[in-house]
């Protein structure tokens, strides 16, 4: 474990202290009843465990305080945090109603699923309930029982391999149970084969489509039934109305079990499972040694139809809104350049980009903002970084610069003409580790040439360099960097690696062909510049992201460091030959070059990435519409702007309202507390027959009504809270909704929309209200 620094404690200590402020804050005002719930519902979660056992008593409330808690962080001393073989055991261990009792045996077996998948989410998405629909006990044909475990939709928030950990699990608590394995008949067998290619074919496609062989043999060896609801309105074209699966409809859940999860994840599974599954008890699940196996020959296979090359991908433009900000066209040079690795403020689906770029692009990239990409993934989220590349402009006078500092950035903004290269964009390889995305080539940088130089350096040299080969790397001069290029036989410096491979090789030659013409200065010591005449060969520096300075309209300058770099690469006194040289080979630019420079030149570009911004707007509050004060009912008396001062002009207002009952007043009202008495009162329900009840259910005509629409003396009551508020004014727009959206219309109470109205405080979509200082 790392220590925390004293300061850090503090400051973790000091967001403790004021939740725990907050919390007794909002428990206080919910004790004195004015709202439906008499505490807040929200319990705070201090660890893992702790949020497992909170997610899982949404469904089992018997679950809290059972002991599962302690039982997980002790299972966790034992394996290690996130082991899977915690899932597994207090899967079993709940499943065996070790720490409290269940409906049955089956509410028991799925609560200790549920309770094994939650801790495999690290209990924070709702997959362990809504994603797993539930299991059933099924007999096999010799009369048997086994399980099948039925999955929807948002199964996928799981992520693959802790969905397909759920599997096993329910394969674990059968053994422990049990029950046989499952026996898949032949027509399931097709019918799973038929039905992933309807989904894949007809509702939307597959990450991952395993080979008809893969499906056989997983179908034929997963000791469970994998099931799901219906999700789809599209039945299957074919192996309906078998006798064991329910429906003839589509089920998305089955489909990305047998595709994304199980299939896909099996390398992972089984490296996990091949350490300790026998060991453990789950031999059952040997078959994935031989399964990868499968899956390798049926990838040959399809490989040797489709080479794998990165090809555009339009998607993340193709819905796109007019007004929103294109940065980059698919793989289009100038985009970002991909630059592998992370920072302290990047990470998971969030990545970073120089903050010059956020400047010159007028700041409406800030941090935080969403750009939707064109890979590895759909979207991001943008923070700075300095230590990556930053970008290269075009000035109004024609002068190409990079700009490497926000300084820099604030400087030029104005007399900025035309941004050649974004600069980097920097990814972790996890985002294309979790998206299942090739790793694409990326650009020569920093990272990559000081692993080159370590490894052709020994001690005392690789000391020497150490300021140029370790974080945060110094940057050479031109003339170092020639020199470390050529005692350590590595390629050039990444900073003074140009775009070669964007121009061609007419373009080259039309550069050189410039470059004889060029004036170079030089002492004895070093190149100084380089002086070149008016040229359309200009354009060739732009393209790959040379710097220079434009004098005059006229001459272009290469100025010491970039004079230094050509002249070492290109024997500008010979250029005749030089251009025979090229003339005569059939290579691309960067390999034309590298025949061409002593010093071995690396590609500059790797790949370029397409991104546009996302919705900024999608970050704002998320109003209601009318963005009213309170959740309380104005009805039609309410008026245009939904307001209570129109409906106090009207003297009443009709809407859906729940029944209050306050007994020492002996009278109906709408509030959990009385208005009159300031009791609580009791809520009830109502029988169309017999009236008013104390139960949900009546006894001979069954379900009761929450609410019914009457219509109420909105004066009286509003006169009632402000006496209770010790006022008689109130703000002059107080507003309200049309109706409460409830399942039991129970509204806020009004003096909170008084107060709200005071201090322009509004409710939004999620029931939250904020307050800003
Ligand atoms: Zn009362
Ligand atoms: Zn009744």
């Amino acid at each position: 474990m790392t220590e925390t620094s004293p300061k850090m404690k503090e400051y973790f200590d000091g967001i403790n202290k004021e939740i725990d402020k907050a919390l007794k804050t909002a428990n206080k005002a919910r004790s004195k009843q004015l709202d439906p719930e008499k505490k807040v519902e929200i319990n705070l979660a201090k660890n893992m465990a702790e949020r497992v056992e909170g997610l899982i008593s949404v469904l089992a409330p018997q679950i809290k305080g059972s002991g599962v808690v302690e039982r997980i962080m002790e299972l966790e001393k034992k394996y290690g945090t996130l082991d899977w073989r915690v899932a597994l055991k207090i899967a079993e261990e709940v499943a065996q109603e070790k720490f409290c009792k269940f409906k049955n045996k089956i509410e028991a077996i799925e609560i200790g699923i549920r309770t094994g998948f939650a801790y495999v989410t690290v209990g924070v998405v709702s997959s362990p309930l809504d994603g797993l629909v539930g299991i059933n006990i099924k007999k096999r044909k010799d009369g048997k029982e086994y399980i099948c475990v039925k999955y929807a939709g948002p199964i996928r928030n799981a992520g693959g391999t802790a969905a397909a950990v759920s599997a096993i699990i329910t394969d674990y608590i059968r053994q422990k149970q049990g029950y046989e394995k499952y026996d898949a008949q032949p027509e399931e067998i097709r019918r799973a084969i038929t039905e992933l290619q309807d989904y894949h074919e007809r509702v939307t496609n597959l990450q991952y489509k395993p080979s008809e062989a893969e499906i056989d043999f997983l179908m034929k060896n997963i000791p469970i039934e994998i099931s799901g609801d219906p999700s789809e309105q599209i039945e299957v074209s074919n192996y309906k109305d078998l006798e064991r699966v329910e429906t003839n409809f589509i089920r998305s859940g089955y489909c990305l079990m047998l595709s994304s999860c199980i299939p896909l994840k099996a390398p992972k599974l089984w490296k996990q499972l091949g350490k300790w599954g026998n060991e453990f008890g789950i031999k059952s699940w040997n078959f994935l040694e031989e399964f990868i196996e499968i899956q390798k020959k049926s990838k040959a296979k399809k490989k040797e139809i489709k080479t794998e090359k990165i090809s555009p991908d339009y998607t993340y433009i193709t819905d796109l809104v007019a007004g929103r900000p294109v940065l980059g066209y698919p793989l289009r040079e100038g985009g970002f350049r991909l630059r592998y690795g992370r920072n302290r403020i990047s990470g998971y689906s969030c990545q970073s980009i120089h903050p010059a770029t956020m400047h010159i692009l007028n700041k409406y990239i800030a941090t935080g903002t969403q750009l939707k990409t064109e890979r590895p993934g759909k979207a991001t989220t943008i923070t700075p970084c300095d230590t990556i590349e930053g970008p290269i402009v075009k000035l109004q006078n024609g002068t190409v610069l990079q700009i490497n500092s926000i300084e820099e950035a604030k400087k030029y903004n104005k007399e900025i003409q035309k941004i050649l290269f974004l600069g980097d964009i920097l990814i972790s390889y996890g985002d294309f580790y979790n998206r299942a995305h090739t790793l694409i080539p990326c650009g020569y940088c920093e990272e990559w040439w000081s692993q080159e130089v370590n490894q052709k350096t020994k001690e005392e040299q690789s000391k020497k360099l150490e300021q140029y080969t370790t974080k945060p790397y110094k940057k050479p001069t031109a003339q170092q960097a020639i020199q470390i290029a050529k005692q350590t036989q590595t390629p050039l410096h990444p900073a003074y690696t140009y775009h070669w491979k964007l121009i061609n090789k007419k373009q080259l030659i039309e550069l050189i062909q410039w470059l004889k013409q060029a004036k170079i200065y030089k002492t004895e010591t070093k190149t100084e510049k380089i002086v070149l005449p008016k040229n359309n060969a200009k354009e060739i520096l732009e393209l790959i992201g040379l710097p220079h300075k434009f004098i005059n309209n006229e001459y272009t300058i290469l100025e010491e460091q970039e004079a230094e770099i050509i002249n070492a690469m290109f024997k500008l006194t010979e250029p005749e030959e030089t251009i025979k040289k090229i003339e005569n080979t059939q290579e691309d630019t960067l390999k034309i070059i590298n025949q061409i420079s002593p010093i071995q030149i690396r590609d500059k570009s790797g790949t370029f990435i397409g991104t546009r911004m996302g919705r900024p707007e999608k970050a704002k509050q998320r109003k209601l519409t009318g963005n009213p004060h309170v959740l309380f009912p104005v009805g039609k008396e309410g008026g245009r702007l939904r307001s209570f001062q129109s409906a106090l002009e009207q003297g009443k207002i009709t809407a859906e309202f729940p029944f209050y009952y306050c007994e020492k007043c002996q009278k109906q009202t709408i509030f959990p507390k009385c208005e009159n008495c300031g009791e609580p009162t009791k809520q009830k329900w109502k029988c169309p027959k017999c009236g008013l009840q104390d139960e949900k259910k009546c006894t001979q005509h069954g379900q009761n009504k929450a609410s019914e629409q009457k219509t109420i003396p909105i004066k009286e009551y509003f006169e009632k809270i402000l006496k209770y508020l010790g006022t008689k004014t109130y703000p002059e727009l107080i507003k309200g909704v049309r109706g409460t959206s409830n399942k039991e219309h129970i509204p806020e109470h009004l003096a909170k929309g008084i107060l709200r109205a005071k201090y322009s405080i509004h409710v939004y979509k999620d029931g939250t209200t904020r307050y800003d200082m």
